[in-house]
């Protein structure tokens, strides 16, 4: 708050006010109308907000830096002095209204979180502004990676993550998810790179490296920007998707990714076409934070979903999903993030009970719901109840902190609740209506809650009582009377685990027959705490964990390795936490480490040697839990 009032009190440019007329009342009425107040953005569109971006970068892997331009459109009411841009470490070079007319500009007070806001000058009414500028060593969204930090080994390649306030330290834009605008874009890369966005994009390499095409016709919000660079090559796996990745991943991606296509034709079977022409995949090296980022047109995933089975591609059904909960459809802000995420956790899995069944999807929904248990134990432990709410509170902090699992499955759990209250036959066609009424908008809780009393049922009926929306989304942790997810199949792998653990199983009588990887998850979870160290090395001999190939069974038995100190892993975990970047795994198993008296020490040293393979997502959280937990072995 402090800063906002910093920044509407900082210098006016000293332009007469214009007068008010009719004309002038509608166009603002129509302007305000459409937006909320976003406390991570400096932007006030309702004054002046932008529609379109024509961006040019050269790209640079000597210095580590792009050379900007970004020429904005925008629209704003007649009485507009200002727009207001949010920019983040990055070196403004100039402002001109697109042609040789320098424009006024100032940049405000910086904040740790959100940056400076650009304040530019428009009393003139120019058409464009174009804002040339260099990112600089402290642009977060970028990360710059070395040759030997990819798989090839021989270039150097270059990825962004801007979700949730990153888009801001390569762009300069209005950083606001209640914001869309369309661009073009120009990318000049060295020779033998292929550059490829969040857009329209190529499939060959262009031999002089300048890509001159990248069109994204749609509006989408600036955390969806996204760029890569690197040697990448492409790999059709049908008529509208394809596999892009370094050229010694791109063939064991297609195969794992072969069945997208049905995926996008059980999805439109659902909630109505895919709107965004091509669906292709990036799979990024080891480093990506993220399982994956619904970059639209280009998914970025991460390659710790390339299992050999096609067994982690739920996740593709995930980013996929984000393609009408997300992209078309978008949370106004971070505070109703779980409307992004807890719509697409429950679209994930109607998609993936069409293509492999129910009894596959109530697995995935008690893997969520695992996940989300231990969510709400650290968040009640930690006090940050208020986090264990839907409608979030993120003023003032930087939101990718509140950004939980609790987003995902709890919001996933009350969808299902409302789905199961009103019926398939009445939910699915509402649903359906929603994405394409509000396609290209954004949506707060509110305006959702609204919705649905004029859509789907009543304010005081029966349905309404029975669900009791305000216990869901305003309260913390789950309601009474909630129902928690089962499996039959996970019933079974319980029971096997318990007689195991007790000794009342050998471990070559475990019936693996008819398991999944999911199967073996919850196996994992199930003994993780309770396993004892002879058992460890026999589940080893007989299921080779330790070697796993499968990322989130290897990640368990890591963990479980670090609690029980089961030393022939060492060496495993250490390969694993040097070459995989993604947070979902480092954090509980450097938790492990360091919540183990004996490994602490190993823990820090590991994260000493690997952390400049993080990019600066998966970096700020782990530097924070590396920090606050003390040093137990104190070296004398
Ligand atoms: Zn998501």
């Amino acid at each position: 708050m402090r800063k906002v009032i910093l920044i509407s009190s900082c210098l006016l440019l000293g332009l007469p006010c214009c007068k008010n007329s009719t004309k002038l009342k509608n166009k603002n009425t129509d302007l305000e109308s459409r937006w909320v107040k976003d406390p991570h953005s400096y932007a006030k569109p309702e004054e002046a907000a932008v529609t379109s971006l024509d961006l040019r970068l050269d790209v640079s892997f000597e210095s580590k830096k792009l050379n900007g331009t970004a020429i904005w459109t925008y629209s704003a009411t007649d009485s507009a002095r200002n727009i207001i841009f949010d920019v983040r470490n990055l070196e403004i070079i100039s402002v001109t209204d697109g042609d040789t007319t320098a424009l006024a500009y100032e940049l405000g007070a910086v904040d740790p979180i959100l940056g400076q806001p650009l304040k530019i000058d428009i009393s003139g009414k120019p058409k464009y502004i174009e804002i040339r500028y260099f990112t600089t060593d402290s642009s977060d969204a970028l990360q710059w990676l070395t040759p030997d930090q990819t798989a090839g080994k021989k270039s150097p390649f270059l990825y962004t993550q801007s979700e949730a306030i990153l888009a801001r330290t390569w762009i300069p834009c209005q950083d606001s998810p209640g914001i869309k605008f369309t661009y073009s874009a120009k990318v000049n890369t060295p020779p033998g790179n292929m550059a490829i966005m969040s857009a329209e994009n190529p499939q060959e390499k262009v031999p002089s490296g300048l890509y001159d095409e990248f069109k994204q016709t749609k509006p989408i919000p600036a955390y969806l920007m996204a760029l890569a660079v690197g040697d990448i090559e492409f790999k059709a796996t049908g008529p509208r998707t394809g596999i892009y990745a370094e050229p010694s991943m791109v063939d064991t991606a297609a195969w794992e990714f072969a069945e997208t296509e049905k995926m996008i034709v059980a999805a439109e079977k659902l909630y109505g076409p895919y709107a965004w022409g091509r669906y292709d995949i990036l799979v990024l090296p080891p480093s990506f934070p993220f399982g994956g980022m619904e970059n639209p047109n280009l998914t970025f995933a991460t390659p710790t979903v390339l299992a050999g089975d096609r067994s982690l591609t739920a996740l593709i059904a995930h980013e996929l999903a984000h393609s009408w909960s997300g992209n078309l459809v978008t949370n106004a802000t971070w505070n109703d993030f779980w409307l992004n995420e807890g719509f697409t956790v429950y679209f994930e899995r109607r998609i993936m009970e069409s293509l492999y069944g129910t009894s596959y999807t109530d697995m995935l929904s008690c893997l969520g719901y695992g996940d989300l248990e231990l969510t709400m134990n650290d968040l009640f432990e930690t006090g940050d109840s208020a986090d264990a709410k839907l409608k979030l509170n993120l003023e003032g902090r930087n939101p990718d902190d509140g950004m939980t699992d609790l987003a995902y499955e709890k919001g996933y759990m009350f969808l299902l609740l409302m789905e199961k209250t009103v019926g398939r036959e009445k939910w699915d066609p509402f649903v359906k209506k929603y994405f394409d009424e509000f396609k290209f908008k954004s949506m707060t809780t509110e305006k959702f809650v609204d919705y649905i009393y004029a859509n789907l049922f009543a304010k005081g009926s029966e349905e309404d009582k029975k669900i009791n929306m305000n216990a869901w989304i305003y309260g913390p942790g789950l309601p009474a009377g909630f129902s928690e997810p089962s499996s039959d199949r996970f019933n079974k792998v319980k029971q096997q685990a318990n007689q195991y653990l007790t000794g009342k199983l050998k471990v070559e009588k475990i019936d693996t027959s008819k398991w999944t990887s999911h199967e073996y998850q919850q196996f994992l979870r199930s003994i993780k705490q309770e396993v004892k160290l002879n058992q460890m090395q026999e589940l080893d001999n007989r299921f080779h964990f330790t070697n796993s190939g499968n990322s989130e069974i290897l990640v368990l038995w890591l963990e479980a390795s670090a609690i029980h100190e089961y030393k022939p892993a060492y060496p495993a975990i250490k390969k694993f936490l040097f070459s995989v970047g993604r947070r979902k795994f480092l954090v509980p198993l450097y938790g492990a480490l360091i919540d183990n008296p004996n490994l602490a020490m190993m823990g820090r040293q590991i994260y000493t040697g690997a952390r400049k393979n993080y990019h600066s997502v998966s970096v700020r959280t782990l530097d924070e839990k590396m920090a606050i937990v003390p040093i137990v072995s104190v070296v004398e």
